[in-house]
Order: C-alpha cells, then structure tokens, then sequence
C-alpha cells in the first residue's frame, strides 16, 4: 500500500517566513493543507476561484505562484491542475504530482527553503490574508457516501430502537453506509436554512408537514477521494491509499424527526439531503502521514471482517490519532461576545472500520469511485456522554436538555444557533496540524 513517507516536510525543526504560521494551531508549514477560494476582487484583477494552501493566517496562491514560474516539474502539472475553480483535476493525478507540489511548496515558505528568496520577493503576489478571501466547496462532488462507522455513534442510535441488539447482525461485517446528496453540500460560514418537511412525533396519530422541530449536527470526518477506478474493477484495501486525497470535516445536518418518520424501511432521505457543510481544507495524506497509529483492536468476541476487508498493514498503519471537537455558539453567546460551548471531544480511533476498508467495501460490488468524491465517516463519539458527536445523542432525543456556558438549555439545535468543528493531530516529536474549521448557522426555514 502506498502510505505516504515522512520526509523534510514534517521535519518539526523548520520553520516558515510567514510568521503567523509558526506556531499556528491548524496551519503550520508541516500541514500545508488544499482548499479553493476567490481573493478580494478589490485588490486582485481576477478574483476568480483557483486552488491554494493555508499558511498561518495567509493563503499560498497556487496560480499565482504557477504564473511566477515557482514550479517546475512534477509539481508544475499538479499546480496547473490546481489553478482552477475546483481540485478535481489534482484529485485525479494521484498521489506523486500532489507530493512534488507540496515539496515545492514547503521549499518556498520555508525560511531556509532553496528558492524562499525568489519567493519572498513575490509574498504580496502569491500570498492573500485568508480573511479576506472566499472559500469554496474544495471540489466537483459528484457522489457523497455517508458511512456509519463511529460505534459509539451506532450503538446510541440503535440502543433507542432495539436496547437489546442496538448495533444489529451485520454492523461488524459490513461497513454500513447510506448515499447522500452531493448537490446540496455546500462550505463552512454558509449560513442552513432549517428544512420543513413530513414528520409525526410518537404521540402523534398523523404526520404534518412543517419546519423541522429535531436539527441536528453530526460530528464526521470527511474523506476526499482521488484516482478513480474502472467500472467493475473493486479497488483491493491493499490499494486504497492509490484513491484518498486527505481529510476535513463533513457536517451530516440531520432533520431527526423527518428522519424518523421516514426512513423504515430505505433509510435517510430528506432528513440528510437539505444540506451538508464540509470544512473549506483538505489536510492531505502527506501531511497527516506523521500521525497513523494501529487500528484499535476489535474487542473480543467480535468476528475477523472477511477477507477482502482485512489487511494487515492497513491494520497496523491505517487509523489515524485525530483530536475532534464540537462546540455551539448561540445568538445570545455571539450578541455577548462569548466564546462557544464545547459539547463533545473524541477521537477518529473511535471509528469502527478505517478509511481504505471504507474504500474497498464501497468499490467491491464494482461501483466506480471518481475523484473528488466524498465520504462521510459518520458521527464519531466518543464511548461516554463527553464524547457524543450529535444532539439526539446528548440529549437522549429530546429527553434531555444540555446546559451551556450561557445559561441557555439544548436539546436541538434553535435558529441562531452555530455549529463549530475543530480537529487536531499531536505526536511528540511532530508539529501539531489542524483542519481548520467548519461553521454553520441555523436560519430560520
Ligand atoms: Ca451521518
């Protein structure tokens, strides 16, 4: 399996000119993350969407740097297909063009990279404040599978509908998984309307059509996918690595009474489809390479998954230490200044299955995967109330209201309120890497 290699771009001991990126908390030299955004048109001629990478509180423009004659090489055919308004034609080239431009890259930010003169000399061309600039959906999605990975996650769900087989027969053979909507993703800062739609509470003897009165978020890590493969040709695990691109965040916002009432007997429908918001960076395999750690054992007694979902080496190298964080911020909370309230802390070991047997389980009937693709992990919590990743979990489905830092009470989410991710990896040793953030705010339906 192709794991991406440590090499000079996670040596902690460099450092980048860009001071604000020394230090940073998501966005230091070692990470280097894709994503694409629009410059302010007011002091760039063409404020058109290109690819780009987040550096401390800046943003490396990729065109721009391409234009300047940067690049050479391997990595100028990965920044020419990172020129345009989505990434789908770097996803494509795999993993070798996409290593080269990022070597590239870290040589020019670096404060002792070879070509950081020549760089230096262009910082107000090839460089934005990222605060001042739009950031877009990273690609074309064309196909969005939400997994249901998390146990923890799973087995709250189903303890409300069978207490005593909430996880079901199948949940450790088959990576379960539901297809999503992928035309109404759209990126963090944007704003959700909350969906109306069919619902019927248990004491109801008829459903009504209205505003959703259960919004919820899910807290999962999204998985960006690469090369392709050819219709009927299952991508081996051995091989998944070939496909993935990076992780960033997906928010599964989840209408949970629509969702209720609908989903027997096929499964989530519009209670997913108004909208999922995923974070603007995508942390590439590079760059979380430092970070791989075992897949934790299978506790005792649960069956080996069958062979074309087990891998040795995937077993050994193929989870990831990924610190996740969910916090709401209310009207009130932002009228007042006050920081958000943290409802949840986990870990990606607390998913079930790894992403290269999300992979191979998704292609083994011979689906086709395309780049740009996204996978959704599913709600990763933690095994105890301070780790669940949504509100039907830490509030029992409504049964029980959640005290913030405001005084304010949750059981869901009420218009207003704003739902704030944030991931990191530590390693001693390693410079710490972020996802950056991913926001949304619930308006009024
Ligand atoms: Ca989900």
């Amino acid at each position: 399996m192709a794991i991406s290699a440590i090499d000079e771009t996670h040596d902690p001991k460099r450092q980048s000119w860009v001071g604000s990126a020394n230090g940073h908390a998501d966005f230091p030299l070692q990470n280097l993350p894709f994503g694409v955004f629009s410059p302010p048109g007011n002091y760039v001629p063409d404020a058109k969407a290109r690819g780009g990478m987040a550096i401390g509180d800046k943003i490396f423009d990729i065109k721009a740097a391409l234009a300047a004659g940067l690049f050479s090489d391997e990595a100028a055919i990965a920044a020419r297909a990172a020129s345009g308004g989505s990434l789908n034609p770097l996803m494509a080239l795999g993993a070798g063009p996409r290593v080269a431009l990022r070597r590239q890259v870290f040589d020019l930010l670096a404060t002792d990279g070879k070509n950081a003169a020549k760089a230096r000399d262009l910082a107000t061309a090839i460089l934005h404040d990222a605060d001042v600039c739009a950031m877009h959906v990273p690609a074309k999605v064309m196909s969005f599978t939400d997994f249901f990975a998390g146990i923890h996650h799973a087995t709250n769900g189903g303890r409300r509908r069978n207490p005593n087989d909430p996880l079901g027969p199948n949940y450790k053979y088959v990576p379960v998984a539901y297809h999503s909507r992928a035309s109404s993703l759209q990126v963090s800062g944007q704003p959700i309307r909350r969906p109306s739609g069919q619902r019927k509470l248990p004491e109801e003897n008829a459903p009504s059509y209205g505003p959703c009165r259960k919004l919820d978020y899910e807290l999962e890590v999204a998985i960006w996918l690469g090369p392709g493969n050819r219709q009927g040709e299952p991508i081996p695990i051995s091989e998944a690595a070939d496909h993935i691109v990076g992780l960033g965040f997906v928010n599964d916002w989840s209408a949970r009474d629509i969702q209720q009432w609908e989903s027997a007997p096929l499964g989530p429908f519009l209670g997913k489809s108004f909208g999922s918001t995923v974070s603007p960076w995508i942390v590439t395999m590079e760059a979380l390479a430092p970070f791989r750690v075992a897949q934790p054992a299978r506790p005792g007694g649960d069956p080996r998954p069958l062979p074309y979902l087990w891998d040795e080496a995937d077993q050994k190298a193929g989870a990831f230490a990924i610190e996740l964080e969910a916090f709401i911020l209310t009207e009130k909370m932002r009228a007042s200044g006050q920081a958000p309230h943290r409802m949840s802390h986990s870990n990606t070991l607390d998913l079930y299955w790894t992403i290269a047997q999300m992979v191979a389980h998704q292609t083994c009937n011979g689906c086709n995967i395309e780049p740009g693709d996204l996978f959704g992990t599913g709600t990763i919590s933690g095994p105890t109330p301070e780790g669940w990743g949504s509100l039907s979990e830490l509030s029992r489905d409504g049964q029980q209201s959640n005290p913030l830092s405001s005084g304010e009470t949750r059981t869901f989410l009420e218009d207003g309120d704003e739902a704030v991710f944030r991931a990191h990896a530590r390693r001693d040793g390693y410079v710490s890497i972020g996802f950056g953030e991913c926001r949304g705010r619930v308006v009024a339906g």
